[in-house]
């Protein structure tokens, strides 16, 4: 029971819905066999010949009741192996929850840790391997040289791409950097032809990112998330996958007994790396049937309890005393929260000035088009260099988008904080078309286009984007993180 000052007390009653974790540890918590079994999928009942055959294969769904009779016969010598079950499930005790449901795949471990170090490891193996269209010292001096702009560069991949990162394994970058990687990667590369098979594999990858980090889907977009995903698999298949030359076993311990043979092989067929398709590829066939289940995955992934792990380890080199290191990590925690409530003012909008400068409306130098937007000629207004809203920037040199449906975007000229609202003045730009190479929207300016003025709260995406140009070339490209409508 809730006891709450002047009110009556209330029972308040909550249940499980939802399980996030990465897949080890979902595996191990709801009693699945480890990943590498031969059934190795919490959803369906796949084996890992049939989805090594066909990549877009879904076995049986596994139900609430299936895997209980699985579990109840898993002490039975060999039946845990023709079933992927080990033992029942002990969050099932929370009756409205169904381990073969309600434990989502973390796109961020299987997205941004797996599937795209493989697919632009493997590009790259491609294209400086095989059709030399640059060298590995030339792309990570494309890297190091290219212009993020500021709401991308705290992401900037690391410029460390050596032969051992052209072998289709993992890259040594974080998740983040991987996302801006897959973003920017048609910009790093292009001189490649538009036609590349590889690239076009990067492209379908960036647009399936495009729908599934996407705060707000439609269903048509989960429609068009299962064909580009088969389209995907079908391609990753057809250009790297071969049942007889394999790099990925490493950790596929029922395989693992031609690893020594197959490094051998590895050496001698240098140019002619194949790979087997990994549990990981899998998972991604389940995220439409996910998303229709749970909404936007993005709500889910573990990159917000990754994003704590940094936190600890700050406290961890403040403190220095390792002694009973849990304890002191609680307690700086707890005085770390607590500062943070006594600060917040728990508004859903915290707006961040940069230098700002007051002055009358009028003194300013956009009075007209300010007062033309509805602003009161007598207001006191304060010029900003930059504006942070909500953890994103908005500064002069940025684009945003001021129509989300066509789409539009339009560059930030100045930006003014009249009366607790942003108004940006800026210089709409024609939106020419989406260029699937790039996975951006190519913009040009058109001189006859005059500033206009728009609220914060007007525009069609919230966030700002910096101008991207093509390697070697002066096209403005404006790179969306998701999908705009
Ligand atoms: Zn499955």
């Amino acid at each position: 029971m809730i006891q709450l000052t002047n009110r009556d007390p209330y029972c308040l009653r909550a249940t499980l819905t939802t399980l996030c974790a990465d897949t080890l540890a979902a595996h191990e918590i709801l009693g699945f066999l480890s990943p590498s079994a031969r059934c190795f999928c919490r959803k369906c009942m796949v084996t890992r010949a049939q989805f090594r055959a066909n990549m877009n294969v879904v076995a049986e769904r596994r139900t609430k009741e299936t895997f209980e009779a699985h579990a109840a016969q898993a002490t039975i010598p060999g039946n845990s192996t023709l079933t992927g079950v080990k033992k029942g499930c002990p969050l099932h005790l929370s009756t409205a929850f169904d381990a073969t449901k309600d434990a989502v795949f973390d796109i961020f471990h299987d997205l941004l840790e797996g599937v795209a170090h493989w697919v632009v490891s493997l590009a790259l193996r491609s294209f400086i391997l095989k059709d030399k269209y640059f060298t590995l010292s030339d792309f990570n001096g494309r890297i190091s040289a290219f212009n993020y702009g500021v709401p991308d560069i705290k992401n900037k991949p690391s410029a460390n791409f050596s032969e051992d990162s052209l072998k289709g394994s993992k890259l040594k970058q974080t998740g983040s950097q991987m996302w801006c990687l897959i973003r920017v990667f048609g910009f790093l590369v292009a001189n490649v032809p538009e036609d590349d098979k590889n690239l076009k594999l990067v492209n379908l990858l960036q647009s399936i990112l495009l729908i599934v980090f996407a705060e707000a889907i439609r269903p048509d977009d989960i429609t068009k998330l299962e064909r580009l995903i088969e389209e995907h698999h079908r391609l990753f298949q057809e250009l790297h996958v071969n049942n007889t030359v394999n790099v990925f076993d490493e950790d596929e311990n029922d395989f693992g007994a031609g690893r020594q043979q197959i490094g051998r092989r590895q050496r001698v067929m240098y140019k002619e790396v194949k790979v087997h398709a990994r549990n990981k590829l899998h998972h991604m066939t389940h995220l439409p049937e996910e998303i229709r289940d749970h909404g936007n995955l993005v709500r889910f992934w573990c990159a917000r309890y990754e994003a704590r792990h940094q936190i600890f380890s700050r406290y961890g080199s403040v403190c220095c005393n390792f002694i009973n290191i849990v304890k002191s990590m609680a307690q700086m925690h707890q005085l770390s929260s607590l500062s943070g409530l006594l600060k917040t003012s728990f508004r859903a909008e915290d707006i961040e000035l940069q230098d700002p400068l007051k002055m009358p409306l009028m003194s300013s130098d956009h009075s007209e088009i300010l007062i033309a937007s509805g602003v009161d000629p007598t207001s006191i207004v304060q010029a900003v260099q930059a504006v942070a809203i909500a953890g994103e920037t908005y500064r002069s040199g940025l684009f945003v988008v001021i129509n989300a449906s066509a789409p539009n975007f339009a560059l930030i000229q100045n930006l003014y904080f009249i009366n607790d609202k942003v108004y940006l003045v800026v210089v709409p730009w024609r939106t020419v078309s989406f260029k699937c190479r790039y996975c951006a929207y190519e913009v040009e300016c058109e001189a006859s286009t005059h500033p206009i003025v728009v609220r914060h709260d007007a525009l069609g995406q919230h966030g700002a984007l910096g101008p991207w140009n093509p390697w070697s070339k002066r096209t403005v490209y404006v790179a969306p993180r998701t999908i705009i409508f």
